[in-house]
């Protein structure tokens, strides 16, 4: 194995390939071409043999590891079967979705190749002397740090909800079965019962309209969900978020605060709708694609950050907005 592999780890949904996986893809394909190297997808799960055929559509490999052990999350059984993957395939750099799950995984697979693990990087190239460079905003998005790993794999999960999903390369790739031979007594937790709730992915969202102290009533609410529903004929993955008064006052759950200490969002399109645009609140959104911004002051400071904005009190300015939207889609 000489040339350099850059590896993926591949997500599922609904028992396809997840849109989020393609986007990585598109980050993981500009490594591979800055080392002429091979972009490799890994697939894990029972029988994903549908997903590897979909990622054998746009990488040059595809290693399944197919095994009833990593049939759900799992972090200890999951790692294990990374770092078998690693050892035989030996890859420069290890990507993943920046996800709750693979900020566990993560740091344990890098631990076991003695190597570094960076978090919910906005950015990774190459830099001097073939090192990885990392770029994540610190500091609750004050600064940006640009930290460069030795170890290898490099291993790093990205926020890459805005980038262009990789499309199919000419080829297809080969797929690679490879067996783990997992034990499961390394499970070290189990899934009891799965409890329903309402989900929220705020992370996944392609739009995020979200609402602050300036629409903070239940029929400030429902007028951001006519929005919504409005872009749902345009958009797939359309979600509702808040700035934190919305939450305190527990008008929202805390599942959808965009911030510091709520979630950090990267659409392509984030509203922010009587939102002042404090640091903590622009600390979560301000790697979105487009920024959008409707409040009543014009010193707000969200407008410093804004693509678009409109002055008005969003009574006044949503109506006309979704008139045309509807006359659009
Ligand atoms: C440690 C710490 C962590 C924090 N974490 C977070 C976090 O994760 N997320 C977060 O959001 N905040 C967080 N905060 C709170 C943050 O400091 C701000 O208080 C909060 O973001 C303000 O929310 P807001 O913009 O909705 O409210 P405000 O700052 O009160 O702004 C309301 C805006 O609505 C406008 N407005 C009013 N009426 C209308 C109308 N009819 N039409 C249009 N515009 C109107 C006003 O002009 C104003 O700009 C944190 C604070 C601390 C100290």
């Amino acid at each position: 194995m000489g040339q350099d592999r850059i590896l993926v780890l591949m997500e599922h949904e609904n028992g396809g390939l997840a849109p989020i996986s393609l986007k990585l893809l598109t980050v993981g394909k500009a490594l591979a071409e800055g080392c002429s190297g091979v972009l490799c997808g890994c697939v894990m799960g029972r029988a994903p043999g549908d997903v590897s055929e979909e990622t054998a559509l746009y990488v040059d490999e595809v290693y399944t590891l197919d095994d009833a052990n990593l049939s759900s999350y799992q972090a200890d059984l999951y790692a294990s079967a990374l770092e078998t993957l690693v050892k035989s395939v030996k890859p420069s750099v290890l990507l993943m979705n920046h996800s709750y799950e693979n900020v566990e995984l993560g740091p344990k697979v890098a631990h076991r190749f003695n190597s570094e693990f960076v978090p919910d990087c906005a950015e990774v190239e190459w830099g001097e002397e073939g090192r990885l460079l990392c770029t994540k905003p610190v500091y609750g998005g004050r600064a940006i740090a640009v930290i460069g790993v030795h170890g290898v794999p490099g291993v790093a999960t990205m926020r890459c909800m805005t980038q262009e999903p990789l499309p199919r390369q000419g080829a297809e790739g080969r797929i690679i079965l490879f067996d783990v031979a997992l034990d499961s007594s390394l499970a070290r937790s189990e899934t009891l019962s799965v409890v329903e709730g309402e989900s929220v992915n705020l992370g996944g969202a392609e739009v995020i309209v979200s609402g602050g102290r300036g629409i903070g009533s239940v029929e400030g609410i429902e007028q951001l969900q006519k929005l919504i529903h409005l872009l749902h004929k345009r958009f797939g993955a359309v979600e509702l978020g808040a700035s934190r008064p919305l939450v305190d006052n527990g008008l929202l759950p805390h599942a959808r605060q965009v911030g510091q200490t709520g979630e950090r969002v990267s659409p392509q399109i984030y509203f922010a709708i009587g939102i002042s645009g404090s640091t903590q609140h622009l600390s979560g959104m301000i790697g979105s694609r487009k920024i959008v911004a409707i409040n009543q002051s014009d010193e707000a400071p969200i407008f410093g950050v804004s693509d678009y904005g409109v002055v008005g009190r969003y009574e006044e300015v949503l109506p006309g907005f979704m008139r045309k939207l509807e006359e659009m889609v």
